[in-house]
């Protein structure tokens, strides 16, 4: 195993994905538009040397809008279609639990970054969590990574953006503009 793999960790909805309307999900492939510059970023890593990792959380598992079957599914199609464009992730992990079932999988709980840092040999302190929302960069530092706010979705929402920002080592208005941030820090 090697200590020193680097990663970034994903969050999919609003980073790679166009967000569904608050209170609803993605369920179906149809509903799954990529954001502009995903592709392009995550090959930049890739090239770069990190591993790409998604961490997402999916209580419409445990709501029963779509099966884990379904919903890994919908993963392997994701991995299969960034992947025809040379844009490749390495592992997708979800949560399909509800917020009151307690888990440590639930971010702003890190334990699918811990998982996949012990299944993958990432050292975590070298990797980032990239996300648009507050419990992503809670996860992220939690598991000890570097954290990188994409504020895209925020900006609508009055007094978000401005107070999550300042939990962020970095922000960008897109994944691709966080990606390019990343790597200049990392050379
Ligand atoms: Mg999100
Ligand atoms: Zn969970």
């Amino acid at each position: 195993m090697q200590m020193s793999t680097r990663a970034v960790f994903l969050d999919r909805d609003g980073v790679i994905n166009r967000k569904a309307p608050e209170g609803q999900y993605i369920t179906r492939w149809e509903e799954m538009e990529l954001l502009p510059g995903v592709v392009h970023a995550i090959q930049q890593f890739g090239k770069a040397g990190f591993k790409i990792v998604v961490v997402t959380n999916q209580r419409c598992v445990a709501k029963g809008l779509l099966t884990p079957a379904e919903l890994e599914e919908l993963h392997r199609r994701l991995t299969e279609l960034l992947a025809s464009h040379g844009a490749v992730i390495d592992a997708i992990y979800y949560c399909p639990h509800e917020k009151s079932d307690g888990c440590s999988c639930r971010k702003p709980a890190p334990g699918m970054l811990l998982v996949a840092a012990r299944e993958h040999g990432i050292s975590l302190k070298e990797s980032w969590m990239v996300g648009d929302s507050p419990s992503d960069l809670q996860a992220g530092k939690s598991a000890g990574c570097k954290t990188a706010l994409v504020t895209t979705h925020q900006q609508s929402e009055v007094g978000t953006g401005i107070s999550i920002s300042s939990e962020a080592d970095l922000v960008g208005e897109s994944l691709l503009e966080v990606t390019q941030q990343i790597l200049c820090l990392s050379k």
